[in-house]
């Protein structure tokens, strides 16, 4: 399978957030676009890599004299931007998509972008880490100035607002990360501090333990309960439980813990 994005693309960081932007630009990319983020789409699906390596947007990592990708107001650091180069001249309300509007090609590449780096950073598929520019104020707490990149789509107006905008999003990341070709699991290298993270939203029930990616149910975790992540395959992790237990859990009910 060929890769979405170079794997020079994506150096070693912690990385835990995808924040998807359109540029409001041309459908190319101009300067102030490349200098503003990590990956670029352009208005026929081109990927253009951007000035900022995703790295320098680590603290740990950012090298001295390094330039940052600055794609979103006070929440950049571990978080790497996307843009899709489109929407020029455009007005939300009323909506108006201008002269270069987001199209379906660009939209398709993106969805494959994020789940290449979601994959490669392990991020989950949340609304707290992977989400459009429009939904960091409300998913994160975080004020944008009224920032509307994504509360509608021009290709699919019955979307009405960033969170279904967002939803539209994260379900068709989690199923590029569920489909494809089966991956062998990727085991995290011994050098590194195992990342943790604790089972979220699955109250009242509880999340399946499987011995293989979608395998057998060999067990289950309690809301609440703390795993290191040990490997991946696609939408599925494997993870090590507080008594020692190995086995496979979908992605989706763990959040990261400091
Ligand atoms: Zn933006």
């Amino acid at each position: 399978m060929a890769a979405t994005i170079p794997a020079t693309w994506m150096p070693d960081a912690d990385m835990r957030r995808i924040h998807i932007h359109w540029t409001a630009g041309r459908h190319k990319a101009n300067a102030t676009d490349l200098a503003s983020y990590h990956v670029l789409i352009e208005g026929d699906g081109k990927l253009l890599r951007g000035e900022p390596t995703i790295s320098a947007n680590d603290p740990a990592r950012r090298r001295p004299g390094e330039k940052t990708s600055s794609h979103t107001l006070n929440a950049n650091s571990h978080a790497i931007g996307v843009s899709m180069c489109a929407m020029f001249g455009a007005s939300e309300s009323p909506f108006d998509p201008g002269p270069a509007p987001l199209t379906e090609a660009q939209w398709a590449r993106m969805i494959e972008v994020v789940a290449a780096l979601a994959r490669r950073y392990r991020i989950a598929i949340t609304p707290e880490t992977v989400l459009s520019h429009a939904e960091v104020q409300s998913n994160l707490g975080i004020p944008q100035r009224n920032k509307w990149d994504m509360t509608v789509l021009p290709f699919d107006r019955s979307l009405r607002g960033a969170r279904a905008v967002g939803d539209r999003l994260r379900r068709e990341v989690a199923a590029a990360l569920d489909g494809g070709q089966p991956e062998p699991p990727q085991p995290l290298p011994d050098t590194l501090r195992l990342p943790r993270f604790r089972v979220h939203g699955v109250a009242p029930s509880t999340l399946n333990v499987r011995d293989a990616p979608n395998g057998a149910k060999v067990g289950a975790l309690a809301e609440g309960a703390r795993v290191e992540q040990l490997g991946i395959s696609g939408g599925w992790w494997q993870v090590r439980t507080a008594q020692g237990h190995v086995g496979w859990v979908w992605h989706t009910f763990l959040r990261a813990l400091a």
